[in-house]
């Protein structure tokens, strides 16, 4: 098929290297001149294993190219997908800005086109947000109706940072919200070749369910951690009885998410509990279960900072930034808070992260490291092995393969906080987990 895709983000650029790799014609649109620079030269504007090989494939294979030009994408393609950000606003609920601006340009250029179009929106949105303002908007902008002269879907994107390649290649579903059957259709089609059940819905119906999934993701690391917390004080492992929860196969519940350990982060799952929260009290619905999941979630960033500053050290080693290994995402991190929170009390602080390392010289995150959290990148270090050697206690925030060596080698002299899991039990003085 051809397709063109709108937002070269994390969703965006995965979306992109893995429709070309299955030998689909796809243009990559972005406002940012410096993504679609890096895409046209086969390389990936975020850390994301094996996207870059993916990316540089499908340039060279003449599958993928970048562009700024909105309706020269359009009209090269019979696809549109809409992957760019919804951020949350002050007040939780979503920021549809850029989707409000990329659906007045798709509109406009759908102006022109003849051959039937279908627009597809990726990004995640709240249920009536197709309904009430993308379909509107494009309308009054191509002059067009919806579901008779261009299609229109959803197919929410269930992709985890760090693992969306594998995700894609074999998601556990794939969800089909549609306004028209033809639209259903063509996305199945795209589908077919992937080995999972296809689920056609309205688009109301498939809007609500991602929420559903990120929300139940949240809920379970945060009762998780609630169950870890409670089982530490008491002498316990969490993690020994998470483990035999997760083997109850009549429960039916996937050990996903069930760790207990750190606080949840990343750029969806919080701004989604938040959307989800908004949205309920803006319908008058009481949900405090899902009203209280961010409060759980920052007591648990605040019981990290509190078994650290018990120490009484002063130098103090972060290894890990980014809210898991294998992402440069730093949107939410859980553990940018707590450098935050440790730098506001004057503790001497040194973090490593490769994956943001690397982002800061090479990738499109660059000036988000810079020039938002200059107070907190600025501590940075290339070598793991020095803020090792200059911290008494060392912080393990996410689980980068290395770091298990880290705290299997590390002498007496210095303390350890796990907060990831690698140590089996805390045994010695020097080691403590955050739920074990
Ligand atoms: P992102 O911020 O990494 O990428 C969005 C991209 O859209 C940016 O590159 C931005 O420059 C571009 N953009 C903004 N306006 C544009 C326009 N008018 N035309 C073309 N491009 C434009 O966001 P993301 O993390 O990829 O998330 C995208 C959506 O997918 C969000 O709704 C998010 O909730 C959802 N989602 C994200 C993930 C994830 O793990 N990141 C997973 C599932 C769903």
């Amino acid at each position: 098929m051809r397709i063109s895709i709108f937002g070269l983000g994390y969703v965006g650029a995965v979306c992109a290297g893995c429709l070309s790799a299955r030998g689909h014609d796809v243009v990559g649109v972005d406002v940012s001149q410096a993504k679609i620079d890096l895409i046209n030269q086969g390389k990936s504007p975020i850390v994301e294993p094996g996207l870059a090989e993916l990316l540089d494939a499908g340039v060279r294979s003449g599958l993928l190219r970048g562009t700024t030009d909105v309706s020269a994408a359009v009209l090269a393609s019979e696809l549109s997908f809409i992957a760019v950000g919804t951020p949350s606003k002050r007040n939780g609920d979503l920021d549809l800005g850029y989707m409000e601006s990329v659906c007045q340009q798709i509109g406009a250029a759908l102006r022109d086109k003849q051959e039937r179009h279908t627009v597809v929106v990726r990004s995640t949105v709240l249920p009536g947000t197709v309904k009430n303002v993308v379909i509107p908007l494009l309308e009054s902008a191509s002059g067009k109706r919806a579901g008779v002269d261009f299609g229109v879907a959803t197919n929410p994107e269930f992709l985890r940072e760090s693992t969306a390649i594998k995700d894609y290649d074999f998601p556990a579903m794939t969800v089909i919200g549609e306004l028209d059957e033809q639209s259903g259709d063509l996305l199945q089609e795209l589908y077919s070749e992937l080995d999972a059940p296809i689920i056609r819905k309205s688009i109301e119906v498939a809007e609500m369910i991602k929420y559903t999934c990120n929300v139940w993701h949240a809920a379970k690391v945060t009762f998780a951690n609630e169950i870890g917390n409670i089982a530490k004080a008491a002498g316990v492992d969490g993690r020994e009885v998470m483990d035999v929860i997760c083997q109850d196969h009549k429960l039916n519940l996937s050990k996903y998410y069930m760790k207990p350990g750190f606080a949840f982060g990343g750029s969806c799952l919080p701004k989604d509990v938040r959307a989800l929260s908004y949205r309920a009290g803006s319908l008058d619905v009481e949900a405090p279960l899902i009203g209280s999941l961010m409060r759980s979630n920052a007591a648990q960033v605040k019981k990290a900072f509190d078994i650290v500053t018990g120490y009484d050290k002063r130098r103090i080693g972060l290894l890990g930034l980014s809210f898991k290994a294998g992402t440069d995402d730093l949107r939410e991190s859980p553990l940018v808070e707590l450098a935050e929170m440790l730098i506001g009390k004057g503790y001497e602080l040194k973090i490593f992260d490769s994956n943001v390392e690397y982002a800061r010289v090479f990738g499109a995150n660059k000036d988000y490291i810079e020039s938002k959290i200059p107070h907190v990148s600025s501590l940075l270090c290339k070598e793991l092995d020095d803020v090792v050697a200059a911290s008494d206690v060392l912080i393990v925030g996410n689980g980068e393969p290395r770091f298990a060596d880290v705290v299997k080698g590390i002498g007496d002299d210095k303390q350890i906080v796990d907060l990831v899991g690698f140590m089996e039990h805390a045994t010695q003085a020097n080691r403590e987990g955050i739920c074990w």
